[in-house]
């Protein structure tokens, strides 16, 4: 427990943007690797890359949410997906869906 909140808050808000920075560059360094599905590149100004949990049920947080907490946090959820296109993961969950209904 601090027992100065006003400064402990302070502190993490500095290692928060510390974490931040690292993680973004975590982050874009995956993307570079494009599509996992079809290899789709992300060319800005379109962003269409996103990340897929391969199992959701072993989701704690979305990667886009990560970037604010440790990176060790954030690889340990970057191996639990893929790197997707947008086009290539609706095809994932209309596949699934068609599977749920059958
Ligand atoms: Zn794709």
């Amino acid at each position: 427990m601090s027992r100065n909140p006003e400064k402990h808050r302070l502190k993490q808000r500095v290692t928060r943007k510390r974490y931040y920075a690292v993680n973004s560059r975590t982050i874009a360094t995956e993307k570079e690797k494009g599509c996992s599905v079809c290899g789709l590149k992300e060319e800005l100004p379109h962003r269409p890359l996103g990340f897929d949990h391969l199992d959701e049920a072993e989701k704690k947080a979305k990667i886009s949410r990560l970037r604010w907490f440790s990176p060790a946090a954030l690889e340990a959820e970057l191996g639990l997906v893929r790197c997707v296109c947008e086009p290539c993961h609706r095809n994932r969950h209309r596949s699934y869906r068609k599977v749920s209904v059958a």
